[in-house]
């Protein structure tokens, strides 16, 4: 196909990867990418089902590029990702001026489902499998430096707030020779970091079979193969469930060294009760025992974690065991969410469905304690000297942003190549970020 492509991406990492993929088929096809939605002969919006205001924005988005299609006849909408496999025909019922729905596991059908609908009008393929990773498919990369590599889709698990098990299906893992080819051949293209990517990255591989053999290549193995990968520095993996943090992963992460010392280890609520509707395989007490012993193995590790407010029924009482919770974790970030009742989960269907206004007032009070916790830990940073990896431009002419492994982003005053290491002194702290100074590398005697 000739002509202009745009990409719009709602949603979490694995979108922005499959995001790479559209992209990577487009110009494979001839495309060119554009900013300018006037400019487009071809506009995707891939999207994110994981909460409502995820599916407004979609119908949002759609309503204005109803007068351009109009406007311009020849114009292919196509509408991608998760709400694609979760609305399936709704959408083009709602929105009739869609040419093409495209869902998750039917990535590598979009350049024919686009000629289809050339010729023979709107097209959707929802299908429910696939053979083939989005990683295998043509990828139009942001930086050059870093990647994601998908090692795994779907989820077995089944929190009963989540959509995610009904819109990327069970848990198919990658062989672990694709995920190893993939990462060399990054390597040697000069990619320092990778982030390996699932929906429940740690329980990679159960679903996986050496021939003649009963042992499955789990996550632990699969660490410490990419581990041995040269040219690269930094491993991070997104994102794991804390139960799934067994022993030797634990120690694959300690005792390879190009493991970031990070972990996203999402906690949902601090209420036993809570975890127990949310169908969440752990209870308070041992979630901050995993924790303790994560810590103890791998000491200064950066931990971020994920917590709704407002699930079902969740009492005065269980809001003050999530705050317990946060105040002991210690986290330095945490992703809060406001409850949001997704059709088809068991909790949308719970009684107890609490107010916008009691939701709001407790995630305020969940945001500013958190808030006060991030600056403190960033606070105890000052005056260490750390490798960061440059990733771009910063916000004020001449900076540079970049990154610890234990994911702080650092500010420097000095412009910086992207992807090269530095050592930065830490000489400030803000909740979200941390400012430094290159420290000029000591000259040889
Ligand atoms: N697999 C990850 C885990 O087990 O924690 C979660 C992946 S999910 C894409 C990212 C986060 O979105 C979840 O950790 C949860 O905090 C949040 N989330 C999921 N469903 C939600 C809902 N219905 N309402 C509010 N937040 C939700
Ligand atoms: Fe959703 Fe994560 Fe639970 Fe799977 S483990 S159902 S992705 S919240």
């Amino acid at each position: 196909m000739n002509g202009n492509f745009l990409i719009r991406t709602f949603g979490c990492q694995m979108n922005e990867h499959d995001s790479e993929r559209i992209g990577g088929m487009l110009r494979a096809d001839g495309m060119t990418p554009t900013d300018d939605v006037a400019d487009a002969g071809v506009v995707v919006l891939n999207t994110c089902a994981i909460r409502e205001n995820a599916d407004n924005r979609l119908y949002g988005n759609l309503g204005h590029l109803k007068p351009l299609k109009s406007r311009n006849p020849d114009l292919r909408i196509v509408v991608a990702g998760c709400l694609a496999q979760k609305d399936q025909g709704l959408i083009q019922e709602k929105a009739p001026w869609v040419d093409v729905v495209v869902g998750t596991h039917a990535l590598p059908h979009l350049l024919d489902l686009l000629r289809r609908a050339e010729a023979d009008g709107p097209q959707m393929d929802v299908a429910e499998y696939t053979e083939l990773f989005p990683s295998a498919l043509p990828a139009a990369r942001e930086d050059a430096f870093r990647a994601w590599v998908s090692i795994a889709t779907g989820c077995d698990n089944a929190c009963t707030f989540c959509i995610v098990p009904f819109v990327r299906g069970a848990q198919r893992s990658r062989a672990i020779g694709d995920v190893l080819a993939e990462v060399q051949g990054l390597a040697r293209s000069g990619v320092v970091e990778v982030t390996l990517l699932g929906q429940n990255v740690n329980t990679y591989g159960r679903d996986l079979t050496v021939p003649e053999s009963s042992r499955r290549p789990l996550f632990a193995e699969l660490l410490r193969r990419v581990n041995e990968v040269e040219g690269l520095r930094r491993i991070r993996f997104t994102s794991p469930h804390p139960h799934d943090f067994t022993p030797d992963v634990i120690d694959a992460m300690a005792e390879s060294e190009k493991v970031c010392e990070h972990i996203h280890f999402p906690l949902q609520s601090g209420a036993d009760a809570v975890l127990k509707a949310m169908q969440r395989s752990y209870r308070r007490e041992r979630y901050l025992g995993w924790l303790e012993r994560i810590r103890a193995a791998i000491p200064r590790i950066g931990v971020s974690t994920d917590i709704i407010v407002g699930f079902p029924g969740e009492t005065d009482r269980d809001f003050a065991d999530t705050l317990d919770v946060v105040e002991r974790a210690r986290f330095d970030s945490a992703y809060t969410f406001q409850y949001s009742p997704r059709p088809g989960t068991r909790a949308a269907s719970l009684p107890d469905q609490l107010t916008k206004d009691v939701v709001q007032e407790r995630f305020d009070r969940l945001v500013a304690l958190q808030e006060r916790i991030s600056l403190e830990k960033a606070g105890d940073q000052v005056g260490d000297e750390v490798e960061v990896l440059v990733e771009g431009a910063g916000r004020r002419g001449g900076s540079t942003q970049a990154r610890t492994r234990t994911n702080r982003i650092v500010h420097l005053a000095d412009p910086l190549e992207p992807g090269t290491f530095v050592t930065a002194r830490i000489t400030g702290a803000a909740a979200h970020h941390l400012a430094g100074e290159v420290v000029p590398a000591a000259v040889p005697a």
